[in-house]
């Protein structure tokens, strides 16, 4: 099965291949020809499986280059409870008949980012060698906060792979900044930029495809590769965990086979979500995906008019992970459901890429008007939904995971829907402590607070523990400390590979 570009304008490539180049050279996103599909009898058989097994056969059927030690060999070393501090790998919790929370955070960042990224790693050394690829590998990512530090744990010392990560000076919360600056490995560059989470992505994305800073590399015996929701080896992993949550809830009884349930997804880059389509499109019985967004609604009004607009204001929320207006992955969803015209997307991202803005035609929109469900909430909303589901259900949820419950409320109250709901948890709650504090000890308590003290305090009220990779982050020293404008990245990763 080879992957073809979105923008129909490079030629088609092996798995090994796409995963290798992260995005293809006409600047569209790599997707499958064909999606595969699983059956009644497939889903019966992956209820049996655990869930490196699930994962081994998800990624088999896509990376169909891939032989089956090479893919068990990738997600051995990944989904174990070495790395995991739950042997479920990705639980699912109910908290209620009907309400279902799958939390993808047990992994060493604390986020939904290593669902992905502590495989990726394996997957892109295997698709190195089956190239025949000798160069050294520098993979540039641009991040909101998560993907950074769950990059850089993920790519920590790999031989033959160098990382550069670049996080908005301005907008990541003290924990993720703690995380990335503190981060150990000997080929690991963490690269503070002036700006938020967009400067920094479409600064990082034009360096991919630079033919000047390509040229000069290649001198070098180097390539670049991407770790972003960009690159199909990060998306693949992340189907598996749709599948593995319904069937651990048919399992249990909670689903009987082949009952509709809706999933519920705090989205930013629109990558979680998208494999949830992708799932649907396999064969989950999956009736609504719901895109839930912070104030940063630009997701929102596309699904509810087709009209993309990212002029508008970008507002720094407590959900910084979907500080987002620009979605890349959405351009893999708009592939899909024009029937693969290339021609017609290509256009799109023109338009957005010259003046911001584009609108899809209504057949498009109708299709995924018809699919996708959307609603945003602002800061006030998030803070009243953490003290609401720990005061309604003893369970504690991270604001992102926050807005997921919100605006899930908010779906069930629209459309009186009450299919059974899926809400993924994409971080820790110990990991967004300040935000979670403040909802739930209030505004004075928290004064005169550090960091870690509010961790403790947190700890403390809850009767939950804090975990590992958080725990002591203030005794870790402080490693990278470089601050750029965003028109000096192209320069900075020059030097860095000089
Ligand atoms: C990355 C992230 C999101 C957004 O996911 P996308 O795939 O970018 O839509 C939501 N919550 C958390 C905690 C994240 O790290």
């Amino acid at each position: 099965m080879l992957y073809e570009s979105t923008r129909g304008r490079s030629r088609p490539v092996s798995a090994a291949e796409a995963i290798k180049q992260g995005i293809a050279p006409d600047g569209g996103l790599f997707v499958p020809e064909r999606i595969p599909s699983l059956g009644a009898a497939d889903l019966d058989r992956l209820a049996g499986l655990d869930y490196r097994q699930r994962a081994a056969e998800i990624l088999g059927r896509f990376l169909a280059d891939f032989d089956r030690p090479e893919i068990a060999g990738s997600v051995a070393p990944a989904y174990n409870t070495d790395r995991f501090g739950d042997a479920a790998i990705a639980p699912v919790r109910t908290a209620a008949a009907g309400l279902h929370f799958l939390e993808l955070w047990h992994g060493p960042t604390c986020a939904f980012k290593d669902m992905a990224l502590q495989v990726l790693p394996h997957l892109l050394k295997r698709a190195m060698v089956k190239t025949g690829e000798t160069a050294e590998t520098v993979i540039l990512v641009a991040t909101s906060g998560d993907t950074g530090k769950a990059a850089l744990e993920g790519f920590r010392d790999v031989p033959g792979m160098r990382i550069i990560v670049f996080f908005p000076a301005e907008g990541v919360s003290e924990m993720q900044r703690l995380q990335m600056v503190t981060q150990e490995g000997n080929n690991v560059h963490v690269i503070a930029v002036r700006g938020n989470f967009d400067d920094t992505q479409s600064g990082v994305k034009v360096i991919f495809t630079d033919p000047d800073v390509n040229a000069i590399l290649h001198r070098h015996g180097r390539r670049f590769s991407s770790a972003n929701s960009i690159n199909w080896g990060r998306l693949v992993p992340q189907i598996v965990y749709y599948f593995s949550a319904y069937l651990d809830l048919q399992n249990r009884g909670e689903l009987k086979p082949g009952q509709a349930v809706n999933f519920v997804v705090p989205t930013g880059n629109f990558g979680n979500i998208l494999a949830g389509f992708y799932a649907r499109c396999l064969g989950l019985p999956v009736h609504r995906l719901i895109c839930a967004a912070n104030r940063n609604n630009v997701l929102t009004d596309f699904i509810r008019t087709g009209i993309y607009n990212r002029n508008r204001t970008f507002y720094r929320t407590i959900s910084p992970s979907m500080d987002i207006l620009i979605s890349s992955n959405l351009e893999r969803l708009l592939y899909e459901l024009t029937d693969r015209n290339a021609a017609r997307i290509d256009g799109w991202m023109a338009e957005l890429r010259e003046t911001g803005y584009y609108r899809v035609d209504a057949a498009t929109h109708a299709r995924v008007a018809d699919l996708f469900w959307s609603d945003f909430v602002d800061e006030d909303e998030t803070l009243d939904e953490i003290r609401a589901t720990w005061r309604d259900y003893g369970y504690l949820i991270d604001p992102h995971t926050a807005v997921g419950k919100a605006v899930s409320d908010k779906y069930r109250a629209t459309t009186g829907d009450d299919t059974p709901v899926i809400i993924t948890s994409t971080a820790s709650p110990f990991k967004f402590n300040q935000a979670v504090a403040h909802a739930l000890l209030g505004t004075a308590e928290m004064e005169n607070r550090t960091e870690f003290q509010l961790l403790e305090a947190l700890a403390a009220t809850t009767g939950l523990e804090i975990p590992p990779g958080l725990r002591d982050l203030d005794k870790k020293p402080v490693r990278h400390r470089t601050v750029i404008d965003r028109e000096d990245i192209a320069g900075a990763v020059l030097k860095i590979l000089a």
